[in-house]
């Protein structure tokens, strides 16, 4: 029988490398790319959408706010149709007596919450490239951390393998599953990696930082008692209700799923693009925090898939107070362009492109060596 001990996992001081996830990362397992959503939402393609009543409403409203050409592929821009919609619920105006300022709200949620059932369609597996990244990390070196700007699962879902034996998923947020009361207790099955855990003997866990900086779609935000709860099968949307969806174990009954401590509906927790993009939401503000100290702490910072765009403002913002002008840095993106290339080199001097996927990447070997390998020590 095997020996349990208790054991305090500990962050080292320093991080050896922070990598930073964008879109190309996630596209690479099927996710679709910002500028492919708005199409499935209002081109008919997406039956269920069409004929639910938040994809009718939604629908409706881009209808009557903005033109866009089906047959030659020209729609608006995502971030232009939150931007529009943000600049009244930052106004307090209304646009219409169609649309007053709070049914602009509810619509914006529901906008949100169609692009979480689009994302999710192509999230409910485990990945292949997520998978390969992984072994890297064990096999080259685990003092890193992971600082995502996608919604979707794929990462975590890819992490199975490593779970107990390896490393545990640290989220950097007070999770609702971490507490010890009656009416949680079903979600308990989330381990709290900075609370000592239960490990076998010869084991070595160690905990892993995934910062979310744009959300998950795992995670259901309670704006009655301000906490978050993981649900990591439970990511369906009711699309005719706007609710979300959980399923019994084992019998799978579906359920609407509401705070467990005050049965307050649940809103998502995933950040729009928008033009205006304003990012109070308080877990939100919580892991710009945590990725700040990350990024100041590391000996290198790794780009994949991330095209740094300006419409990403806040990024930009955020990456300029925190990254020192002399870090080595290392950008893999598939496609070469001058201006990413600029806007990379207003955050340092010390940067190497690669031009490469995120698919390409996790095969090479010699490029995995170069990019794990830190050249001052
Ligand atoms: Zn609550």
């Amino acid at each position: 029988m095997s020996v349990k001990t208790e054991k305090f996992l500990q962050y080292p001081p320093n991080r050896d490398i922070v990598f930073v996830l964008g879109a190309g990362a996630s596209h690479a397992d099927g996710v679709p790319l910002q500028r492919d959503i708005l199409p499935q939402i209002i081109s008919g393609i997406n039956k269920e959408i069409e004929s639910s009543e938040i994809g009718k409403i939604v629908n409706d409203f881009i209808k009557d706010n903005f033109k866009f050409d089906i047959p030659n592929n020209s729609y608006p821009q995502l971030e232009a149709v939150f931007g529009f919609i943000d600049y009244f619920i930052q106004q307090n105006e209304s646009l219409s007596a169609k649309y007053p300022y709070d049914t602009l709200r509810n619509i914006k949620e529901y906008l949100i919450k169609l692009i979480h059932y689009i994302v999710n369609l192509e999230t409910d597996k485990s990945s292949y490239h997520y998978n390969q990244f992984w072994t890297q990390v064990v096999k080259r070196n685990t003092n890193v951390s992971i600082v995502t700007l996608n919604y979707d699962t794929l990462l975590e879902q890819s992490f199975d393998f490593l779970f107990k034996n390896h490393g545990y998923i640290d989220y950097c947020i007070p999770l609702m599953n971490y507490q010890r009361t009656p009416q949680l207790s079903r979600f308990n099955f989330w381990v709290n990696p900075r609370e000592p855990v239960m490990v076998d003997a010869g084991e070595n866990p160690v905990p892993f930082k995934i910062i979310k900086l744009h959300g998950s779609l795992n995670w259901k935000y309670c704006n009655c008692c301000d906490q978050t709860l993981l649900t990591p099968w439970d990511r369906k949307i009711d699309l005719n209700h706007g609710k979300f969806v959980g399923y019994t174990y084992p019998e799978k009954e579906e359920y609407e799923l509401v705070c467990p401590l005050d049965k307050t509906e649940f809103q998502t927790l995933i950040m729009p693009p928008s033009y205006i993009k304003t990012l109070h939401h308080p877990v939100i503000t919580q892991l710009l925090g945590e990725a700040a100290r990350e990024i100041r702490s590391t000996k290198k910072l790794v780009f994949i898939g991330y095209s740094l765009s300006n419409a990403d403002v806040h990024i930009k913002a955020f990456l300029q107070k925190h990254v020192p002008s002399d870090l080595e840095m290392v950008v893999v993106n598939p496609k070469k362009k001058e201006s990413m290339e600029l806007n990379y080199r207003s955050l340092s001097r010390n940067i190497d492109f690669q031009y490469v996927s995120f698919e390409e990447l996790v095969q090479d070997q010699s490029l995995l060596e170069s990019i794990f390998t830190l050249k001052a020590n």
